[in-house]
């Protein structure tokens, strides 16, 4: 089946990937958004507490103004609720191209462009923008694979009538743990959650445990499983992608290891275990970066390893862009053939302009500037 080649394919869709999209709509190039989330700006929807006010921050010592007034936030600040039910309404109205609940997973290269694989997955673009946010969940590290398992729950009723595993020892995690107790409360449903941690204590705070105390209280059904060590990814005989945990472990004086565990259909897992800046997914398709050294980097600090850019934002791999909170707070830009840090903080100011040096330098690159 042959997939449709578009001028830009888009990862991520907040402000740095919806103004990419909009730039490209304004300007004929044709393009895709694939963003992880259930609606665009998820990445704001999950880290800005209710309420929060919106700031339309522009650092002192910037020469631009905001290069797209139409996705600037207010002058008079407005709540985040207010802000994302604009940018829905912008969306619709302007019909840009975005596809939700596809997570971006690897790059590969072929002649006529480059192959975007996704957990839905193939798309095809000339050039890919990488607008993924600084925040990206981390991958359980198990033997076998465990692409299957979900990093975060939208709708904890999916979760009615399954015995369902939760790992993560945090906040995050209890907030999961709660969400689908009180689902499975509702629903009469007296299926256990599991809820698993590497190490012996969990660690949240004491709301959040206020809460969970209250969950269990009305009857939810919670099993603890302290010490426990995700282990194996494997399919089952009827095709099932299982996750293997280890719940204990016990030496024995022979070296042979007496242990415990659990297996999970992978669709019943949810894990939540922290996150981690983007360097390990630049690694991983093979983007350079380069460590600072003291004295050389004002920003990062000695040991930061900062993605290598050109002025127009494309990285060391040919067609491949990354932008906005992802090369927060500085990077280190090629200019007239030298390497400097170059400052970058994470606004939506700067997700904004950077879209628009981005989709500038990528309309000369195709010929239609
Ligand atoms: C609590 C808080 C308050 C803030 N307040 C302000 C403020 O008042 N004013 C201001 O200017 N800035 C503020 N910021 C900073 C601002 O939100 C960020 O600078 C901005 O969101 C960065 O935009 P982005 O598009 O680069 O990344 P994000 O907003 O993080 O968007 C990235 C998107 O990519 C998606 N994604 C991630 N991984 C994948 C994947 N593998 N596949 C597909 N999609 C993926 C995410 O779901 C997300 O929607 C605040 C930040 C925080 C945390």
């Amino acid at each position: 089946m042959s997939v449709e080649l578009y001028d830009v394919v888009i990862i991520g869709g907040g402000p740095a990937g919806l103004a990419t999209a909009y730039l490209c709509h304004k300007h004929g190039l044709s393009y895709l958004v694939l963003e992880s989330g259930k609606a665009v700006f998820q990445g704001i929807a999950n880290t800005y507490p209710q309420g929060k006010l919106v700031y339309p921050s522009k650092p002192k010592d910037a020469p631009e103004p905001f290069l797209i007034e139409e996705l600037r936030p207010p002058d008079k600040p407005v709540t985040v609720e207010s802000y994302l039910q604009y940018i829905q309404h912008f969306v619709q109205h302007e019909n840009l191209n975005i596809r939700t609940e596809v997570a971006f997973e690897d790059i590969r290269d072929e002649r006529d462009g480059l192959v975007v694989v996704t957990d839905k997955g193939l798309f095809k673009g000339r050039k890919v923008v990488l607008a993924f946010g600084s925040s990206i969940p981390r991958e359980l590290s198990v033997y076998g694979d465990a692409k299957m398992v979900a990093k975060n729950v939208e709708d904890p009723s999916k979760f009615v009538g399954l015995k369902t595993l939760v790992i993560g020892g945090g906040n995050t995690a209890a907030d999961v743990v709660i969400a689908i107790l009180k689902a499975k409360r509702e629903m009469h449903d007296t299926q256990p959650v599991y809820w698993a941690h590497k190490s012996e204590k969990f660690d949240v705070n004491k709301e959040t445990a206020q809460r969970l105390g209250e969950e269990i209280l009305l009857g939810g059904n919670i099993r603890l499983l302290p010490g426990a060590t995700p282990r194996i990814g494997e399919v089952d005989n009827e095709g099932v992608d299982r996750l293997v945990i280890r719940i204990n472990e016990f030496k024995q004086a022979d070296n042979i290891d007496l242990y415990h565990a659990l297996s999970f259909p992978m669709q019943n897992v949810i894990a939540c275990i922290g996150s981690q800046g983007p360097v390990p997914i630049f690694d991983k398709l093979g983007i350079q970066t380069i460590s600072c050294t003291a004295g050389v980097c004002k920003v990062a600090k000695e040991g930061d390893r900062l993605v290598l850019l050109t002025a127009d934002f494309e990285t060391t791999r040919k067609g491949v862009y990354v932008m906005g909170g992802a090369i927060s707070p500085s990077y280190m830009k090629i200019c007239e053939g030298a390497i400097q840090e170059e400052k970058h903080p994470n606004l939506i100011y700067t997700a904004i302009n950077d879209a628009y040096h981005v989709v500038q330098g990528i309309r000369q690159k195709l010929g239609k500037a």
